[in-house]
């Protein structure tokens, strides 16, 4: 078949040729196979291929649940129930174009569509300075789960680096499994911008009231390993101990592969709303794209991009459209959900009461954009979330 923009043939003999066994990855090969059973498709990952949630790490802590509780099938398992070939423990080095191959660490794979589905990785803190700065954890994928369950086997200290809604989540999860939790964050609020002050402030109090230790504006600037465990200098002067320090203050998207491919790249791999990347045989989808300047790091999105995709591979013309996220979880004991506004101009209106707080964000037409609902007025979540402008 040739290739628009380029005179490059693809076998059409070759598989679909998916990079990544995430919730992209796999969710793209289900989709496909509910179209068609026959077309060859193989997946590529520099992991062990395990398929699992990775919503389900914050309660797996919670539950004690060893890493392999939550794996939902293994790599062998995938390859046999959705008929694909799986190559685990194997990484794409660079996409050579030209002639439609994938150069791994085991050899070289040719496709005839390639779908980067690389994910993302978390931003660690920058400027810590110790010797026991690098012991500072993420816990971003299985692996690291297991690592972060081994390094926290015994011990219960745990401080939390960056406000984020993950972090909050972990905190809540650790702190009612008994673990001693500090969450530092380094702004004046948790959530930053997508929170309002009143609701941002009863969330503080929440997670405070459940036992955690919520200090903000603050950080680490220097973490050694002291004789009971690693001991870090706050900004402030103030010295802590601890037996685990977890980074979760963001993460970013990964372009390596698709930047060395020469791919249009800005914050994530750009796609078009097909999926589609700058070359035509080449489709990115989940954490490692953006879309009209957006990420889409959410299941819901996710879920939708790879029904889409699998649609277009299959000589559709389907498309996927960026959705807002909502994100619903139990923090503190309340219901929170949170529809994060898009960066436009506009303002939040807050109200709270004991029962909790409604804050929507309205632009200056006064439509709405976005909302966080906490406690009570979280169950009118869906409401909500249908009348936002689009
Ligand atoms: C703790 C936590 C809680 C979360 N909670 C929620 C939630 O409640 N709701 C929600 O919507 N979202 C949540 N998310 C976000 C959501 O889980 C992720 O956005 C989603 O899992 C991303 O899936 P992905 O397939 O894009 O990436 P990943 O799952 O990261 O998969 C990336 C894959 O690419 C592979 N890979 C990367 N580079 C290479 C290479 N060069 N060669 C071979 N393989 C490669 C990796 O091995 C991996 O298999 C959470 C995330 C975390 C970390």
């Amino acid at each position: 078949m040739a290739c628009r923009g380029c005179a490059l043939k693809t076998d059409l003999a070759a598989p679909v040729l998916i990079v990544g066994t995430g919730a992209a990855g796999y969710g793209l090969l289900r989709a496909l196979r509910r179209l068609d059973a026959q077309r060859p498709v193989a997946l590529v990952t520099r992991d062990d291929g395990a398929a699992y949630s990775r919503m389900q790490l914050p309660s797996g802590m919670a539950e004690g649940r060893e890493a392999r509780d939550l794996v939902i099938a293994s790599a062998e398992q995938m390859a046999h129930r959705l008929e694909a070939i799986v190559r685990a423990q194997t990484q794409v080095l660079h996409i050579d174009r030209a002639r439609a191959v994938a150069i791994t660490d085991r050899g070289e794979l040719a496709y005839s569509r390639l779908v980067l589905a690389t994910g993302s990785e978390t931003v660690r803190p920058s400027g810590i300075r110790g010797k026991a700065a690098d012991r500072i954890l993420t816990v971003a994928n299985l692996a690291e789960y297991r690592y972060f369950r081994h390094q926290l086997s015994g011990r219960g200290r745990v401080v939390l680096l960056g406000g984020s809604l993950i972090a909050c989540e972990f905190a809540d999860r650790l702190v009612r499994a008994g673990y001693t939790v500090a969450l530092l964050e380094p702004g004046s609020r948790l959530l930053g911008h997508q929170l309002p002050a009143l609701c941002a402030g009863r969330l503080t109090r929440l997670l405070t009231q459940g036992g955690v230790r919520v200090e903000l504006e603050s950080g680490i600037q220097r973490a050694e390993l002291g004789a009971e465990g690693l001991e870090l200098t706050l900004r402030s002067g103030a010295i802590r101990t601890a037996d685990v320090v977890l980074a979760l203050g963001g993460s970013q998207p990964r372009t390596g592969l698709a930047r060395d491919a020469e791919l249009d790249v800005r914050s994530g791999i750009v796609v078009d709303e097909a999926n589609r990347c700058s070359d035509p045989h080449i489709f990115a989808l989940g954490s490692c794209t953006e879309l009209a300047g957006r990420g889409r790091a959410y299941a819901q999105d996710i879920d939708d991009a790879c029904a889409a995709l699998a649609r277009t591979l299959m000589g559709g013309t389907s498309r996927a459209q960026w959705r807002q996220p909502l994100r619903r979880l139990e923090l503190g004991g309340m219901l929170f959900a949170l529809c994060a506004p898009p960066p436009v101009g506009g303002e939040w209106h807050e109200v709270a009461t004991a029962s909790g707080v409604t804050a929507r964000f309205e632009d200056h037409r006064g439509d709405l954009r976005g909302f966080a609902l906490l406690g009570e007025p979280a169950g009118r979540a869906d409401e909500l979330y249908r009348r936002l402008a689009r």
